[in-house]
């Protein structure tokens, strides 16, 4: 543990801050993060208030409910991938003109709250007419895609 903490590029001394916006996409899944909570130097340079903190944002988006509690599409298909209706069982060709989005407030190794908005694409089935999220380890990949891209385009390398 050291008092004044420095800037691991430059040397300079660095101060807690927000970042505005950081947001990211893999795979359809969008992440926007309002005021993340980060550490910044004077010339620009950024990191996050723990080494762990990325891991536990996304572990943290990860169980937001609704954005992840189904009804799934169920994945079929070694080679090519083909996704059913669990209740119908006919199978989905098309997505949904509509997306699923939640928008939490959270907070990390006692940050300052922030926003973290989700927004996560839907099949649509064709003959129920249900909308559905895509199959759980699906989604959970493509969120930890994004947030890893909305951290790089923010800056703010991990660690
Ligand atoms: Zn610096
Ligand atoms: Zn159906």
């Amino acid at each position: 543990m050291s008092g004044a903490k420095t800037c691991r590029q430059c040397g300079t001394e660095v101060a807690l801050t927000r970042l505005e916006r950081v947001q990211g996409e893999n795979a359809g899944i969008r992440v926007e993060i309002e005021g993340l909570p980060a550490y910044a130097c004077t010339r620009g340079h950024r990191r996050f208030l723990a080494p762990d903190f990325p891991l536990r944002l996304i572990e943290r988006l990860l169980q937001i409910d609704g954005a992840f509690a189904g009804p799934h599409a169920v994945k079929k298909g070694l080679i090519r991938k083909h996704y059913h209706c669990p209740d119908c069982g006919g199978e989905l060709t098309g997505e949904s003109s509509t997306h699923a989005s939640t928008r939490h407030s959270i907070e990390i190794h006692q940050s300052a709250p922030f926003d973290v908005a989700l927004t996560v694409p839907l099949f649509r089935c064709a003959s129920c007419e249900r909308d559905l999220l895509h199959p759980p380890e699906e989604v959970r990949g493509a969120l930890m895609e994004a947030a890893g891209n909305a951290f790089r385009a923010a800056n703010v390398p991990p660690g």
